[in-house]
């Protein structure tokens, strides 16, 4: 394969959401399936990683985790990934150390009373948890992280393999003044996923809260360069119907440009990038 294969598994965000009028761009929340070569990675772990079929297709029980942050719906999918159950399967964590809590920690956490019945210690996998460096190698992927203002903090990576990059930037609330950083940062990426939860007006009672209007999103990826962004982490309540027009109207403003709907699968090539589905 010469291209990266990316899976969006779950573009909900801050909480799940159900019911019909959200079926089309679904409900699961943060979590992307990222193949390069013989490598895997899963960026987040939220209820997009119970994704029916996911455990089957790791194309080996050896894999790589990384994770923006501990906010729960980045995480909430962990303790039930059925791989961490096997023995044979492997996988090196990455989550920034914050507060001073430390990867496991923060993991922890969340299979602990009173929120999870299940302690840690019955996950038979082999888990490896780091911090995140700046900069590190997955096999032949390097990977390049920025922290992005967000209450608490939020890691972006930038993922590298060959001559592809995606950028994974949610949760992310970029100010005018965080852009010329950002865009150093995540500048021609093949393929920027990035974070716009709000509309204007929603975003004028939501400032601080760490998420960027759909508009302002859309003018970082512009400046970016990125070759093709997909916006991601819809608020619970989005119905499709909205972000089916929102999506009419960016499109017409913008080429390459779309609303992530759970289960696309897209295709980076090296010197250009598909979107299929
Ligand atoms: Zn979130
Ligand atoms: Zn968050």
């Amino acid at each position: 394969m010469n291209g990266v294969r990316v899976r969006l598994l779950g573009v909900r965000g801050s909480m799940p959401a159900h019911g019909p009028s959200r079926a089309v761009f679904g409900g699961e929340t943060s979590c992307v399936l990222y193949q390069a070569g013989d490598e895997t990675v899963l960026l987040d772990a939220g209820t997009g990683l119970l994704w029916e079929g996911l455990p089957e297709a790791l194309s080996q029980p050896r894999f790589t985790l990384l994770i923006t942050h501990a906010h729960v719906d980045h995480i909430i999918g962990f303790p039930m990934f059925s791989p961490f159950f096997r023995p044979d399967c492997s996988c090196d964590i990455y989550l920034k150390t914050r507060d001073g809590r430390t990867a496991r920690e923060q993991l922890e956490t969340l299979m602990s009373p009173p929120l999870w019945p299940v302690p840690p210690g019955a996950l038979r996998a082999s888990l490896t948890f780091h911090d995140v460096p700046p900069s590190f190698d997955i096999g032949g992927i390097r990977v390049d992280t920025m922290e992005v203002p967000h209450p608490g903090g939020a890691t972006a990576y930038r993922l590298s393999w060959r001559e592809t990059s995606v950028v994974y930037a949610t949760d992310a609330e970029l100010l005018s003044e965080d852009v010329p950083a950002f865009c150093r940062f995540a500048g021609g990426c093949g393929l920027l996923l990035l974070d716009a939860q709000y509309s204007e007006a929603e975003y004028r009672v939501s400032r601080g809260f760490g998420h960027m209007p759909v508009d302002w999103a859309a003018e970082v990826a512009r400046r970016c360069g990125a070759r093709q962004t997909v916006l991601v982490h819809h608020a619970p309540m989005r119905t499709d119907e909205q972000l089916l027009a929102w999506d009419q109207a960016l499109r017409q403003k913008m080429a390459a440009i779309r609303f992530g709907r759970a289960g696309d699968e897209l295709t980076v090539e090296p010197m250009r990038t598909d979107l299929q589905g």
